[in-house]
């Protein structure tokens, strides 16, 4: 029997990340069951039935955030509690803990758990939506705090009762501001020992590529995408979306990016010696922030003098995302690699939000169509929509269209119904190193020549 050797790998950044956010989740869908179920027998036996209802709702809330932290639809599940705990701080101020001279209000204080796990679960966000929920927390914490605002009603609990409350809220919120504070410390740690590391793996030698097949409908193999792989000593293989928004983050995606360009293109020279493979074209991912740099077209020359790579087997796939600013920058750049004989291709094209004017102005290539609407092309009509669309404005834009993430013969089948003729994805080869890769192109072209 075959047993694994060294130590288990340790979980990764994100992953740690996202079991924290879900047990804030877990553990704020039980604080809204338990309060649901404990203030609404107390109101039954009150007889206040208004809020015995806003008591039902609540459970009902509660149950409805941990199916979704079950079925890891964390963003829903975090904008339910964080909408459902501000309307309930602010009513529970206002209603039932209505301050006195002898008895100051104290339920306002779980706004401040609230503004923290806000900044915490959006960190990644736009900064506009990370502040503007913060910030209500924040000014209704201010408000509530500094003011003895409240309904004069007779569901307003007696001083005795919130005498009581007091010593619970502030416990409870303390723990909770801790408990969350705690959580960020533990995050920036890892995140910035990830980083330490990420600098040392450049110069260990840590980096490598592999390459995924790009095939034709008749099955041939016109070039591959070259993808970048991180083998961490005690992580093990750490995947790309994890460390590249973190290269991004601290400019390490300059010399990362420049050492992918220049083993790509060593690699593709070597392929161009090899029998049949002199028409390979190679697809290298480029960062923005690359692509930002004054002397990135110079940077790609050099690479391409250097190695002796011709540039028409050059194909650089920029992002969607990457084209939302500087746009007359990126396009006079691309315009002189252009000139140089370089290839472009969008990539993850229909996830941004892209012009259809721009478009037009791009010196492109390729579309790749993005495997978000591959995944789901034959059962989600709005899918196919999309996948067909981008087919047909690449056909009138005299772009190639590349379907990327094909995993199934359904898929690849509706793809080439509908005029779609270059895919990739597992369908045909998951990215494999180069000695692999150069296998899977004799076979297949090989095979493709029979
Ligand atoms: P991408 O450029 O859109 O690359 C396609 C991703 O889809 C790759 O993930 C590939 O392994 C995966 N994929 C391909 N076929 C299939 C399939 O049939 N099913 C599924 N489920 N996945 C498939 P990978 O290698 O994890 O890369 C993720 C992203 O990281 C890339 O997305 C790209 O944005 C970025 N990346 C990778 N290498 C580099 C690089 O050298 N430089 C930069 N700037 N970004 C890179
Ligand atoms: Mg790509
Ligand atoms: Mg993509």
């Amino acid at each position: 029997m075959l047993t694994p050797s060294g130590p288990p790998p340790r979980s990764t950044l994100g992953e740690l990340h996202k079991r924290r956010v879900r047990l804030m989740l877990w553990v704020g869908a039980a604080l809204l069951v338990v309060l649901g179920v404990g203030w609404g027998l107390f109101f039954i036996l009150k007889g206040a039935w208004a809020i015995v209802a806003a008591d039902a709702v609540m459970l009902g809330v509660g149950i409805s955030i941990a199916v979704l932290a079950h079925r890891k639809r964390t963003r829903m599940a975090f904008f339910l509690l964080v909408g459902s705990m501000f309307v309930l701080i602010v009513a529970m101020s206002l209603l039932l803990d209505v301050p006195t001279a002898q008895v100051p209000r104290s339920t306002h204080h779980f706004m401040l758990v609230l503004a923290v796990a806000s900044l915490l679960f959006l960190r990644n966000d736009h900064v506009l939506l990370r502040y503007a929920v913060t910030g209500a927390c924040f000014v209704a914490f201010v408000v509530l705090a500094s003011t003895n605002m409240g309904i004069d009603s007779a569901y307003a609990l007696p001083d005795s009762m919130r005498m009581g409350g007091t010593w619970v809220n502030n416990t409870f919120s303390a723990i909770g501001v801790y408990s969350l504070m705690h959580i960020m410390i533990a995050d920036l740690a890892e995140h910035s020992s990830l980083e330490v590391d990420l600098r040392k793996g450049l110069v260990r030698g840590e980096f490598f590529l592999v390459y995924q097949p790009q095939v034709t409908s008749q099955g041939q193999v016109t070039g591959a995408e070259a993808l970048l792989r991180w083998r961490h000593p005690t992580l093990g293989l750490v995947p790309p979306d994890e460390f590249i928004p973190l290269a991004e983050q601290t400019g390490l995606i300059l010399p990362l990016g420049s050492w992918v360009l220049g083993t790509a293109c060593t690699q593709l020279v070597v392929w161009s010696g090899q029998a049949g493979m002199a028409e390979l074209t190679l697809s290298v991912n480029v960062s923005v922030q690359q692509f930002r740099q004054p002397d990135f077209v110079q940077q790609v020359q050099s690479v391409m003098d250097r190695t002796g790579v011709r540039a028409q087997q050059l194909k650089l796939e920029l992002t969607e995302s990457s084209l939302a600013h500087d746009m007359e920058d990126i396009i006079l750049k691309m315009e002189k690699l252009k000139a140089l004989g370089v290839g472009f291709s969008l990539d993850d094209f229909g996830t941004g939000y892209s012009s259809l004017n721009y478009l037009k102005r791009l010196p492109l290539d390729q579309l790749k169509i993005d495997q978000s609407f591959v995944r789901d092309v034959l059962t989600d009509p709005n899918d196919a929509a999309i996948a067909c669309m981008v087919i047909g404005l690449g056909k009138s834009l005299h772009f190639t269209v590349i379907a990327e993430g094909v995993e199934t013969e359904g898929q690849r089948a509706f793809l080439v119904q509908n005029d779609c003729h270059r895919f990739q994805g597992y369908l045909f080869s998951k990215p494999v190193p180069s000695a692999q890769f150069s296998e899977y192109f004799l076979k297949h072209t090989a095979a493709s020549h029979v």
